[in-house]
Parts: structure tokens; C-alpha cells; sequence
């Protein structure tokens, strides 16, 4: 429960703690939130037992999902023998339900062909999952990639077309059809597809250590799979293909299988 050993500087907020030295986790510690760590290289790094990834620079992240518990235990071992425990405090989320009408109904409710086409979609997304990037690149920082008003939030209990659908595990922002949209960090494009069934014309960009972010109902893409992008390079524009009643770019956050909220990437 101490951190035998270590200089330490600790911010009351939930939202940023730092240690000098050894360890430093920078993030907001809330449900949808991802942590940044780095700590001396060539540590065992776990979170409730389970291993966490160290890059050979030290990088390491994690990440809380949309209903993470409240407290997790958070271990370090060093290579010279001394370790680190500390219970993390998770801040709790309040999640809103968004009703959104008007949606075609095969959007909502699809048919047997649709689920087939459906499935074999996700089906190249799991497979793009697979190109593991060992570059931290996320420690270029983020940007938002579009300027534009918020229309949906992480987390929303989704009603669509009066039917209980999956969270929204996204951010929803509004602008108009053509608006560029910019890469959230540095990474590798591991994924590009012209027409999805709810996802239209989608990107997914690898930051490195199961880092990856998503652009979604896009209106073109200017990125093909394999190429190194920069935090803020150009990908494409903003659309409204796949499932969307207006232009707007559904921008989604994953570390490894877990959604999280690119809303909390702005601690600073
Ligand atoms: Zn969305």
C-alpha cells in the first residue's frame, strides 16, 4: 500500500499522479479513462494481477472500461529486486441514455444478409487487431481530430429507433460534410474500408501497445494500411455513410479489446 522507496508527488484530483523517478502515471483515473505510465525499463508491471505491457522505453498503458470497478490494485517489479504497490481510485461515470430516431430500419434491425455482411466485417477488423505496433507513439500526445460540436458522448445507453441498443463507445462530433479530419496521434494505419455496414467509410489507426483509435462514417479517406501518420496529418474528410442521420465523424478509442473515452485523452 506504500511506495516503499520512492519519491513521490501526488495530486489530490483523481485525474493525474506522479512519482518522480521511477514511475509516473499521467491520465484521468475514471471509468473510460487511459492512464500513460512510464516506468524504469525491464519491470512487471500488473493491475489486479494481470500483466500490463512495458514497451522497451519504459511506455506502458492502461486503461479503465465504461464500468470499471472502483479501486484496482496496481504492482510494479523492478529489475533490481524492489517493487511498488498502490490501490488506484477510479472515479465513477454517470452515463446518459440518447434516444436517436429516424434511422433506417435495417440500420436498427438488420436481416439474415445484412448480419452475414455484418459479421464477415468485423470479422477484418479482428484481423487488423492482430498487427501488434511495440512503438509507443501515443507519447506524441493526442489532438481531436475534428473541430466541430459534440453530438454523443462515451458511454450513452443507446435507444435507436425506440430499441435498446449497445453503449455508445464513442465521441460524436458534428461538422460539415468535407471537414478534414486529422490523425489523434502518431501511429500506423492498420485498417481501411470504403463501406461498412453501421461504420461506412472507416479507418483505424495503431498508436503502438494495443493503442488504437477509430474514424467512422467518413466522407473519403486519404490513408492507406501500412503507413505511418503523424499526430494531426490530414486522413480524410468528414461524411455521413453507414448508419448516421448527418455528417459527423464517430471518433472511438480501443486499448486492446477495451472501449475507452477519447473525451478523457485532454488531462492537460
Ligand atoms: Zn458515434
Amino acid at each position: 500500500m506504500i511506495w516503499a522507496g520512492a519519491t513521490f508527488l501526488f495530486f489530490l484530483f483523481v485525474n493525474s499522479m506522479s512519482i518522480a523517478g521511477e514511475i509516473k502515471l499521467t491520465g484521468n483515473m475514471i471509468q473510460g479513462g487511459l492512464i500513460v505510465g512510464w516506468a524504469t525499463p525491464g519491470a512487471k508491471i500488473q493491475l489486479d494481477g494481470k500483466p500490463i505491457l512495458q514497451a522497451d522505453s519504459g511506455n506502458f498503458l492502461i486503461g479503465f472500461a465504461r464500468n470499471f470497478k472502483l479501486s484496482a490494485a496496481f504492482e510494479i517489479f523492478f529489475k533490481d529486486g524492489t517493487s511498488h504497490d498502490r490501490l488506484l481510485s477510479i472515479g465513477q461515470r454517470n452515463y446518459k441514455i440518447q434516444k436517436i430516431n429516424g434511422l433506417p430500419k435495417r440500420k436498427v434491425t438488420p436481416n439474415k444478409k445484412d448480419l452475414a455482411l455484418i459479421k464477415n466485417q468485423s470479422k477484418l477488423i479482428n484481423k487488423a487487431r492482430l498487427v501488434f505496433v511495440k512503438e509507443p507513439y501515443f507519447t506524441a500526445g493526442f489532438v481531436i481530430p475534428v473541430v466541430g460540436r459534440v453530438s454523443g458522448v462515451f458511454g450513452s445507453q443507446r435507444i435507436l429507433n425506440g430499441k435498446r441498443r449497445q453503449p455508445h463507445f464513442g465521441l460524436d462530433i458534428a461538422a460539415p460534410e468535407g471537414s478534414v479530419v486529422k490523425a489523434a496521434s502518431d501511429g500506423i494505419v492498420i485498417f481501411v474500408h470504403k463501406s461498412m455496414f453501421f461504420n461506412g467509410k472507416t479507418i483505424i489507426i495503431n498508436h503502438g501497445l494495443g493503442l488504437r483509435s477509430i474514424y467512422i462514417h467518413m466522407n473519403s479517406i486519404n490513408v492507406r494500411p501500412g503507413m505511418k501518420v503523424l499526430k494531426g496529418q490530414i486522413v480524410g474528410t468528414v461524411g455521413k455513410t453507414g448508419r448516421a442521420t448527418g455528417p459527423h465523424l464517430h471518433w472511438g478509442l480501443k486499448l486492446n479489446q477495451t472501449p475507452l473515452d477519447p473525451e478523457q485523452l485532454f488531462w492537460e
